[in-house]
């Protein structure tokens, strides 16, 4: 099971995470915070016509909140915010309750993070980037942890 967690997806953006630098004159940066793990992230996005053009992220944590940052910046990138709003609901469900009978191939390569369904501790490890993004997106002011 454990093995179904760190697939080779996972384990390559999890040490060697796309898009992460800092963006030159962002219009959002938004910080996340996992105190359960420790898992600390700040997410930088370029967002104009209700389209995400650019996002990029820095920060520090586990294979699976570094490689779910990474992987879902590669899907979002270029996508409208609905969109994200989309994908975002579609993983969350896939995360935090599974269900074997339900398609989830809309969520592309991010599809290998079901395992993290089975794991309720790393659950906040791969919402981490996805809660920040949200508040970011809703201009929500208030500091982002999983708690
Ligand atoms: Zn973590």
């Amino acid at each position: 099971m454990l093995r179904e967690l760190y697939q080779e997806l996972i384990l390559d953006h999890g040490t060697r995470p796309r898009n992460f630098k800092v963006l030159d004159n962002p219009s959002k940066i938004k910080e996340g915070f996992n105190p359960l793990c420790g898992d600390r992230l700040t997410l930088y996005l370029n967002i104009d016509n209700q389209t995400i053009n650019e996002m990029a992220f820095q920060g520090q944590g586990c294979a699976i909140s570094m490689a779910s940052t990474s992987l879902m910046i590669e899907s979002l990138k270029g996508k409208s915010i609905a969109t994200a709003k989309e994908v975002f609901q579609l993983f969350h469900d896939m995360i935090t309750k599974f269900d074997s009978e339900k398609d989830y191939s809309n969520l592309d390569k991010l599809e290998v993070l079901k395992g993290v369904a089975e794991f309720p501790a790393r659950v906040k490890c791969a919402s981490l980037a996805w809660h920040t993004l949200i508040a970011a997106l809703e201009n929500n002011e208030a500091p982002i942890t999983t708690e």
